[in-house]
């Protein structure tokens, strides 16, 4: 086992480094060695059963959904609702709000395979030598200790890597993805328009938009077993309670949600940045600060809109602050 890129900036927390040791337990890290590919998750499609959205709570089977709670950002309320501060002629130089919105991931235990939907940051985002590049570690800084790191997270709940079937990534801005390169045997589920945006950017050293290049440069070094969601391709499930919804392009160039149907709770629509908050969702529905297609974002709230009316579901905005002080989070509890 060989740990490296965890020590660069100087800033080497020992006890951070004991836990992705313990995280990465029986994983080969040295990339130099050659190996056989671990086996690809057995497909389970076709044995899943029809999406039938007035049978969601019926149809759902013991799943165990816990909300890991990855800390906050902090940043320009500006970037998730847009003209927040307007500039006016009496008040030509209004002060800025800076607030926080928090990073969330969402564990799935499921009898056909355990899901994780969304990565967060990577340990190591910040610092001379971190996996962000400066620019976004000044625009977009992480609050929250040790404790919030995903790896962490899980380990709480005695999950490991290799428990993982599918991780589900939302998209793959730095605040989402940044841990699936700890998931070395999960199947990753990605957009595939998000999938050739992202590493069009990292080919071309482009930093304009919000992924850790880094990051990416990591993923080309490992055996990720990478499943891409084609443009067309129709929502379907993963395994029973948990549907996987094509939302498209929107905030990022390909973005992923998931339906998940509860027994003892109302269903739950887990759509993260595809929309921000309820003051984005509305209605009036308002724009948020970052959108790769802002058509793309309005006509994706609106489905989301029409999806939770036919499932009568909850929408859970991944980064709204108020409403996610409202959930239960893993260490409390979990909804089933
Ligand atoms: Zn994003």
């Amino acid at each position: 086992m060989k740990i490296i890129e965890f020590d660069k900036d100087g800033s080497e927390n020992r006890s951070r480094r004991v836990k992705i040791l313990e995280f990465d337990r029986g994983q080969d890290w040295d990339t130099s060695s050659v190996r056989a590919p671990a086996p690809q998750p057995a497909p389970r499609a076709s044995s899943t059963p029809e999406w039938n959205p007035s049978h969601a709570r019926r149809t759902s089977t013991s799943l165990k959904m816990h909300v890991l709670d990855l800390g906050q950002l902090r940043l320009d309320k500006n970037f998730v609702v847009a003209n927040s501060t307007v500039a006016t002629a009496r008040e030509p130089n209004p002060f800025g709000q800076v607030i926080d919105i928090p990073v969330s991931a969402y564990y799935i235990e499921h009898p056909d395979g355990n899901i994780l939907y969304d990565a967060g940051c990577h340990p190591d985002w910040s610092g001379p030598n971190g996996r962000w590049p400066e620019h976004l570690q000044n625009l977009f800084p992480v609050i929250g200790g040790e404790e919030c790191m995903l790896p962490n997270r899980l380990e709480e709940l005695g999950a490991g890597p290799d428990q993982i079937r599918h991780v589900v990534l939302s998209h793959l801005h730095c605040d989402h993805a940044g841990c699936v390169e700890f998931f070395r045997k999960s199947q990753i589920v990605v957009h595939e328009d998000e999938f050739a945006a992202a590493f069009s950017h990292y080919a071309v050293h482009d930093e304009s938009k919000p992924y850790a290049l880094k990051d990416l440069e990591r993923w080309l070094r490992l055996d990720l077993h990478w499943r891409r969601i084609g443009r067309k391709e129709p929502d379907q499930n993963l395994v029973e309670g948990v549907r996987l919804l094509n939302f498209g392009s929107g905030h990022a160039y390909g973005m992923l949600g998931l339906a998940i149907s509860l027994r003892s709770h109302p269903s739950v629509l887990l759509v993260s940045d595809a929309c921000y908050t309820a003051e984005n969702y509305g209605p009036p529905m308002r724009p948020s600060g970052i959108s790769h297609d802002s058509i793309g974002s309005a006509r994706t709230i609106e489905r989301i809109r029409a999806t939770a009316g036919d499932m009568k579901a909850d929408v859970w905005f991944g980064p709204d602050a108020d409403q996610f002080k409202t959930l239960r989070k893993s260490g409390e509890g979990h909804y089933e």
